[in-house]
């Protein structure tokens, strides 16, 4: 199964991807994470993503089709995978559709995880972010030892400051939520998902949307 998490920055996301992904048994994959990688190894990706991320503007559609090609043909995807935060634009829906046809399969499900604006900024304003392990916590501030224990420290997100917060919020008005409206208009319905309320509350709501695909289809 294929799955598209959509939502803003703030909607919870990562949280949800990750224990959709335990579930499920398949792999998420997290544009955003692999970046993140891909800056603290200082590789030629990493170089280029940085300008983009650091002031929460989206990276090229070129660059995330070719992640999104190889994750789909990697052998670990092959029971299905969940995209999270992997389809902020209306050509990057379009590429990803191409790409799944060609090989014979296509996007089973989209969530939407829905939250408010004011609930939005609150939660990324009080997120910080463990530098080993990229968990995020809120309320804990910056310096703080990751409460995993792994030997992380809690660092505050170049683009969790407030003003790339702000842009990100624009970006997704402006780029992402219209491939909501693209899924719909092309067989795929979105699942809207209250995202507000306790962690495993959401994720049975995900859980229950996610039946009611597998029933339908
Ligand atoms: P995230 O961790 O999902 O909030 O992503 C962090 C940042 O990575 C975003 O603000 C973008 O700069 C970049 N990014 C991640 N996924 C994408 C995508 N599908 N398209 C464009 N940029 C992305």
């Amino acid at each position: 199964m294929i799955i598209v998490l959509l939502g803003p920055p703030g909607a919870g996301k990562g949280t949800q991807g990750e224990l959709l992904a335990a579930r499920l048994g398949i792999p998420k994959i997290a544009t955003g994470d692999l970046f993140r990688a891909a800056v603290r190894e200082g590789t030629p990706l990493g170089l280029e993503a940085k300008q983009f991320m650091d002031r929460g503007d989206l990276v090229p559609d070129s660059v995330i089709l070719g992640i999104l090609r190889d994750a789909i043909a990697s052998p670990e995807s092959a029971r299905g995978a969940i995209l999270d935060g992997a389809v902020r634009t209306v050509p990057q829906a379009e590429g990803l559709a191409e790409e799944l046809a060609s090989i014979g399969r296509r996007v089973d499900a989209v969530l939407l995880f829905e939250a408010n604006h004011a609930e939005l900024i609150r939660r990324l304003s009080s997120r910080t972010t463990c530098d080993v392990c990229q968990t995020p916590f809120r309320g804990l501030e910056p310096g703080t030892a990751c409460p995993r224990g792994d030997g992380g420290r809690l660092i505050r997100r170049q683009d969790d400051e407030p003003e790339a917060i702000q842009n990100r919020l624009n970006v997704y008005e402006e780029l992402t939520a219209p491939v909501v409206e693209w899924y719909d208009s092309h067989g795929i319905p979105v699942q809207r998902i209250d995202a507000i309320g306790e962690v495993t509350d959401v994720t049975a709501r995900a859980a229950q949307a996610l039946q009611s695909v597998q029933l339908a289809s």
